[in-house]
């Protein structure tokens, strides 16, 4: 495997590392960003998230940023403090997470997040983003086009 290649293989020990913003980005991505590269290793993220691999939220760059076809604000405090204020939404929202881990993202996790992403709670983080309208316009839509879906559906 090239060093710059997304890693699939997440364990209890090797949780996946992702980006505390990247989780309300993941809730209605649908297969669309800056690049095939960049869709290839957000379509890897959810499918982890939805194949039950342990997350470990964090404030810094993760994997998906090292695409090159990446937004160009990675390192910025703009992108640092999304990733603050996404955290400080999450800890609010899932009772299971503790020290910025997550066990899995259960349904009822998800659906909780969904509501209060939709309702424009959990959104802090969103302010000034160039996909505002068009994750907002998804989440009006229920959701349905996104890729992360429960697995119950
Ligand atoms: S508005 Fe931006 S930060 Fe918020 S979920 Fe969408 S892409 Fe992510």
């Amino acid at each position: 495997m090239r060093h710059d290649e997304p890693s699939l293989a997440p364990s209890k020990s090797n949780p996946v590392r992702l980006r505390s913003h990247h989780l309300l980005c993941a809730l209605t991505f649908r297969s669309r960003g800056y690049g095939q590269d960049f869709v290839i290793r957000f379509e890897s993220f959810i499918d982890r998230i939805m194949q039950s691999s342990p997350l470990l939220l964090i404030a810094e760059p993760d994997e998906l940023c090292q695409s090159k076809q990446n937004c160009g604000g990675c390192d910025s405090s703009v992108s640092v403090g999304r990733d603050q204020l996404a955290l400080e939404a999450l800890e609010a929202l899932l009772p299971t997470m503790i020290n910025s881990k997550i066990e899995y993202l259960t349904d009822s996790d998800l659906l909780h997040l969904r509501e209060n992403f939709a309702d424009g709670s959990a959104r802090a983080a969103c302010k000034g983003c160039n996909w505002f309208d068009i994750c907002s316009h998804e989440a009006q839509q229920n959701f349905r086009r996104a890729r992360l879906q429960p697995r119950s559906r």
